[in-house]
């Protein structure tokens, strides 16, 4: 199984090259960001749960984020069979950690994780771009910069989590959306 973890602060493209990624891997895509939007859009108790979080540009907690993986997974066990591509997740090193465990407890593990880099400047234009293009509730100026702070006081210690397993692979995150695919298909290949 191929199982990619992508990673990067808000707005470093994780969707966009996740799409790249499933297209030319067939690889099943978990965007937790997607399942809890897609959970607030349905009306469900979670996305009721879940908006409160997002519209302060906090995260969710980790155990009611962990259960969620965890049954994503489960009720996709088909899609899943060549591998997975992690978007959104893991945000926390308590999430890492919970995410090392439930691979291993289905006979799998992480093959690498792909850090898109890209300058704090081009994010908050990014994501402010994205939230005229698309209304996203969290992307407006007043949550960007608590997204930003969350990212780095409690999502940036996982690069050096996965450095120390030598699985972190820095992906320089600007440039065309082809040239940074180009980049990542690089780091699969050499894989093996
Ligand atoms: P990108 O722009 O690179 O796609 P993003 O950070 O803008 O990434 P999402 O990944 O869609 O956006 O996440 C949006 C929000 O959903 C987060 O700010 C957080 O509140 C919540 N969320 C998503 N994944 C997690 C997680 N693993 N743990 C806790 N909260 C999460
Ligand atoms: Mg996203």
């Amino acid at each position: 199984m191929l199982n990619i973890v992508i990673f990067g602060a808000p707005g470093s493209g994780k969707g966009t090259q996740s799409d790249n990624i499933i297209k030319n891997y067939g690889l099943f895509h978990i965007s937790t960001g997607d399942v809890l939007r897609d959970n607030i859009r349905r009306g469900t108790e979670l996305g009721a749960t879940a908006k409160a979080y997002i519209d302060r540009g906090q995260l969710i907690p980790d155990e009611l984020m962990i259960d969620i993986l965890a049954s994503v997974l489960d009720s996709h066990k088909q899609e899943a069979a060549k591998g997975v591509i992690f978007d959104g997740f893991p945000r926390t090193i308590a999430q890492a950690e919970a995410l090392d465990v439930m691979l291993a407890e289905r006979g799998t593990a992480i093959s690498t994780v792909i850090g898109l880099e890209v300058p704090e400047d081009e994010l908050v234009q990014r994501i402010i771009k994205r939230g005229q293009l698309t209304g996203r509730s969290d992307d407006n100026m007043e949550t960007v910069q608590n997204r930003l702070n969350v990212y780095h006081n409690q999502t940036s210690p996982l690069k050096a989590f996965y450095e120390q397993k030598s699985l972190y692979q820095a992906i320089e995150g600007t440039g065309s959306i082809d040239e940074i695919f180009a980049r990542i298909q690089a780091a699969i290949v050499q894989l093996g």
